[in-house]
């Protein structure tokens, strides 16, 4: 039995999201598992920090779930920090639109059927409900249509509902992201109605929600987990991988030892000979603004969940926890190329205008920011990249991918890493 035990071991590599939750999956079923990770911290893309700058503990960048994440949820649940989240008591984005000055809030119908489609008073300003109905197109895609190949890319609707979503989800503009995708996210929450679309966002921090029990669990569960340790290299025997090289530690792979490479799509190509990855990505740009101790918004945020949606300006999202504004450009290429300096002012000017800050900051009064630009936040959800997708299973039988960029249906998204993790396990489990 002992001796069983012994030779299910797994070697987890990257304690990202899809890491862990693979790591965690493993252990639960009974396997030894060692956990790996170049950086000094887990988490990946998904961490909190302290920032000596803002003198706050800041997440690289806002994250959100939503309530039809059912697999992220579940494994919240699963290491004990479900009452780290926080979620409105009803389903409502609020909007503003940053040129224009005018704010609605998206409140989603209960059931099935959108009623708030269908109200003047409850739809987006300047739409009209068959505007709306067009989304059946997204149904149909074709594997290589975009989302511009099947709505309409004029009028509000396009700029006030499907550009904000599909970057949101997609991290990826409408104008080259894949239809099949976004209709996969419109499935699963808008056409499920507002239990499906409740908003869930880190109450502290992700890592205090999505990492740090995490770890506790994969420990609790005999797990260890190494930080520092960047697999520089593979080596293999016939059709299975024998060993691993850390550069100062190799370790060599007996029978009923398995591999999860849990790594972002170029560390993994790198490292496999003939895995074919999609390389394309797209940059998230998130600003950390300290609100001066004076500052006072004029704009009310709801309390339990305050976040606000823009348009018509240079950012997406802003967060509010404590004294931190924080702002999210998703598929920001462009913004990402401009020097830290230039983002800072112009993310200030946006958040004293979304927050309408009273009285009006002057350019000297720029309060401390932080600017975070994940270069390579996700892969380029287009249709090209979308279909270069690879499975868990690789031709190594004791070898299993993970990561959110590998092909499990989903966005490249926390949904989409824990899913990972979980098939990459099953795949172990067969072998
Ligand atoms: C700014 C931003 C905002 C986002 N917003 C959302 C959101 O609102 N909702 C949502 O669901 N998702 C969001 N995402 C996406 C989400 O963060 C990712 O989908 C998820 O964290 C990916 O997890 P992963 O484990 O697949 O990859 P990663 O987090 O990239 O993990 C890979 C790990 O491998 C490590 N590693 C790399 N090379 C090696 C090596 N050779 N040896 C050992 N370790 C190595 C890395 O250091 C890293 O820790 C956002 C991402 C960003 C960047």
């Amino acid at each position: 039995m002992a001796e069983t035990a012994f030779q299910r071991r797994a070697h987890v590599v990257g304690a990202g999201l899809a890491g862990l939750s693979a790591a965690l999956r493993l252990a639960k079923a009974g396997w030894q598992v060692s956990l790996y990770e170049a950086a000094a911290q887990a988490g990946g893309r998904c961490r909190s920090y302290v920032d000596a700058k803002l003198e706050r503990s800041i997440d690289n960048g806002n994250h959100m779930l939503l309530a039809a994440n059912t697999a992220a949820l579940a494994f919240v649940a699963e290491i004990g920090a479900a009452d780290r989240l926080t979620q409105p008591a009803r389903t409502a984005f609020p909007f503003l639109d940053l040129a224009s000055g005018e704010s609605w809030t998206v409140v989603p119908s209960a059931g099935v059927i959108p009623w708030w489609i269908f109200t003047a008073e409850t739809r987006i300003p300047g739409t009209r409900a068959c505007d709306y109905l067009a989304a059946w197109r997204l149904a149909v895609a074709s594997p290589d249509a975009t989302v511009a190949d099947c709505l309409d890319s004029r009028g509000p609707l396009w700029q006030r509902f499907w550009v904000p979503l599909t970057v949101a989800a997609l991290n990826t503009h409408p104008r080259e992201a894949s239809a099949r995708l976004l209709w996969l996210v419109v499935r699963d929450s808008f056409a499920r109605g507002a239990a499906a679309c409740r908003p869930f966002v880190a109450r502290r921090g992700l890592s205090d929600v999505f990492v740090d029990p995490a770890l506790a669990a994969l420990r609790a569960a005999g797990g260890s987990v190494a930080f520092g340790r960047r697999l520089r290299a593979l080596t293999f025997d016939g059709a299975r991988v024998a060993g691993l090289d850390f550069g100062d530690e190799r370790v060599a792979l007996g029978p009923g030892n398995a591999v999860v490479l849990a790594l972002p799509p170029a560390a993994a190509g790198d490292l496999l000979p003939g895995l074919k990855v999609p390389e394309d990505s797209r940059p998230i740009v998130n600003a950390h603004i300290r609100l001066p101790a004076g500052a006072r918004p004029t704009r009310v945020l709801p309390p339990e969940l305050p976040l606000l949606g823009l348009v018509g300006g240079a950012a997406d999202w802003l967060f509010l926890r404590d004294d931190v504004a924080s702002l999210t450009v998703s598929a920001a290429e462009a913004l990402a190329e401009r020097p830290a300096e230039e983002i800072a002012a112009l993310m200030w000017g946006v958040t004293a205008r979304a927050l309408g800050l009273d009285p009006a900051p002057g350019a000297s009064d720029q309060p401390v920011i932080r600017i975070i630009k994940e270069k390579r936040a996700t892969l380029a959800q287009t249709p090209a990249a979308l279909a270069l997708r690879p499975g868990p299973r690789t031709r190594w039988a004791n070898l299993a991918l993970a990561g959110d960029w590998t092909d499990t249906g989903y966005p490249a998204t926390i949904e989409s890493a824990v899913r990972s993790g979980a098939a990459a396990a099953a795949v172990l489990a067969a072998i």
